[in-house]
This record gives C-alpha cells, structure tokens and sequence, in this order.
C-alpha cells in the first residue's frame, strides 16, 4: 500500500485542480492520498466526485498554527468538516490571508515592484491566497527566478521586507478543536529549518501532552539527521510518525508518493477518527 498524507490543489496553493489531483495520485500509484489545502476543505467535494477506482481519499487540511511567536503547520485529518467550532476557526484564518495578501503586495509595492493585487488575485483563482500566490507574481515579473527565489529575507521570508503575518491558531486549541470534531492531528514538517524558525523540542512534548497525535518525519524539508532525531523524538513522546511528499503541482518540486506513510500508521490514523471517514474510489479498497 502507498499512502501519501500531506497534498495541496488549486483550493489552496498548489496547481492541480482536485479532480486532477485525485487522477495524477492514482497514476502515481497511490493506494490512498489525503487532500490537507492550507485551512480550507473547499476542495473534498471535487476531489470526492472524481475519485478513480482503487484510490481511497482521506479529508483533511494544514491548519496555520503560531505558537510562541513561531509559525507552524498542524495537519488534520478526518474532522467532522461541519463541526461548528472548528469551521469558524477554520474561515477565520482562511479569510483573514486576502487583507494580508493586498498588504503583502502593497508593501511590495512601496518596494518599486509594479505587482498588483489582481495580478494576485488572477493567480490564485478561487484558491485560499498565500504567498506561494504573491511569490508566483513576482516570477511572472522577473523579480525572481522561481517561487524559491521570493522566499528570502529581501521578499517573502518569515519577517521579510514584505511579508505579512496572517491570523494563525495556538496549536493547542488547534489539536483540541479538531480532536473535538472528531479529527486526528500530525504536526507538519516540524523541523523545516529552511522555512525559518522552528519549535524547540519542549514545545513539541508540549503539544504531545495537548493531545498531538504524531509529526511528519520523512519530508523534503528533512535531511536524515534530522529524520532520525524526530524518530527518537517520536518514541519518546508515543508519537505516530508518517511520511507524505506535500505535493504542490507544478509549484514545487516534490513528486506525489515520494514520500510515505507506513500503512499500520495509517491504519492506527484511521482508527482514531471519528468525525469523517476514509473513502474508498468506486470498487476500491475500503482502507
Ligand atoms: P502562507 O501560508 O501563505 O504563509 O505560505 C506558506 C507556504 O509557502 C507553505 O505552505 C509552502 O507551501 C510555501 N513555502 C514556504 N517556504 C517556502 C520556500 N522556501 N520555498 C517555496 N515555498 C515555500
Ligand atoms: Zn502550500
Ligand atoms: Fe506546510
Ligand atoms: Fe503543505
């Protein structure tokens, strides 16, 4: 079984659409794919709707979480997506990232560089906007080379000349709202040092004791010393591990399946869901 728990569509900043994301997962060879856009479930109906035969689907979404003035993501898995607590937080943080893309390029703006908020608005569809959106601007306008480039300290980086904070939950009431909706919850690339800061170890056994129920361990953000030190991690806390290739489309390199999660992690991910459950592609597997 290949199971690959981390992708993003057009609902949010990546470039499939999630009827093809759902297609390009199964010519992958992908047995089941978890579709987690950046705060929104808006792509699940679609990607539900085309699901092919033998792919199983699991709902879920990365959820922008801040935790002692550091940004990270919380990936959650088969929430109850009507749950109304959850979904209020959920909308808050996805509404909240279109006045902070316009001050992002108004900022931009004040830099000499002659992007436009339609300009980002046309790129990012009706996806939830974040920077990859603002970055992906800056590529068309030859201010950078690639999506990477606008990454840095000078543009987009955490604490850039023009990024802008968005509204962001505490990880833990994240894990509490999704666990209340029934939701499972895995704490994204928790080592990503190529993003910017990350938590110190006492954080992550913080979020352990909130409930927190595993960390992605093999991810393209990860070298193997870093994945070998969140295995022991992991065992220390009884955290689940899993591994997913956050697939981008086109907006990034990585590849779907070149990353994965072993299926009795998987399994244990599904047993303690209770909001949602796993959908199996017409004539497929169940899990
Ligand atoms: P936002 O949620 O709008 O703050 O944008 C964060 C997203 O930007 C992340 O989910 C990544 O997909 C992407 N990202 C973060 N750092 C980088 C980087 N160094 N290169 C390319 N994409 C990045
Ligand atoms: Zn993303
Ligand atoms: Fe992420
Ligand atoms: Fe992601």
């Amino acid at each position: 079984m290949r199971i690959d728990l981390h992708t993003h569509s057009t609902a949010s900043d990546g470039t499939d659409s999630p009827a093809d994301l759902v297609r390009n997962a199964a010519a992958a060879g992908l047995d089941v794919v978890a579709l987690t856009d950046h705060d929104t479930t808006r792509g699940h109906a679609e990607a539900l709707a085309a699901l092919p035969e033998g792919l199983t689907l699991v709902t879920g979404a990365e959820l922008s979480c801040r935790m002692d003035g550091i940004g990270l993501h919380m990936l959650a898995y088969l929430f109850d997506p009507e749950e109304p607590a959850l979904l209020a937080e959920r909308e808050l943080v996805r509404d909240d990232r279109v006045p902070r893309a316009r001050g992002m390029v108004g900022k931009l703006q004040e830099l000499g560089v002659p992007v436009t908020w339609e300009q980002v608005a046309r790129i990012a569809g009706d996806g939830s906007v974040g920077r990859p959106h603002v970055a992906e601007a800056l590529v068309e306008l030859g201010v950078v080379p690639d999506v990477s480039g606008a990454f840095t300290p000078e543009w987009l980086a955490d604490g850039g000349r023009a990024y802008v904070e968005k509204h962001e939950l505490d990880p833990v009431d994240a894990i509490r709202l999704v666990k209340a909706a029934g939701g499972v919850t895995v704490f994204a690339h928790p080592l990503a040092v190529k993003r910017g800061q990350v938590l110190p170890e006492a954080s992550i056994a913080r979020l352990a004791e909130a409930g927190l129920d595993g960390i992605e361990v093999d991810h393209m953000d990860h070298d193997e010393a870093t994945r070998a030190r969140l295995r022991g991690l992991a065992k220390e806390l009884g955290l689940l591990t899993t591994g997913s290739s956050d697939y981008h489309g086109s907006r990034k390199t990585c590849r779907l399946g070149e990353y994965t999660t072993d299926p009795e992690i998987y399994g244990e991910i599904t047993r303690r869901a209770s909001g949602a459950f796993p959908v199996p592609g017409a004539g497929g597997p169940v899990a």
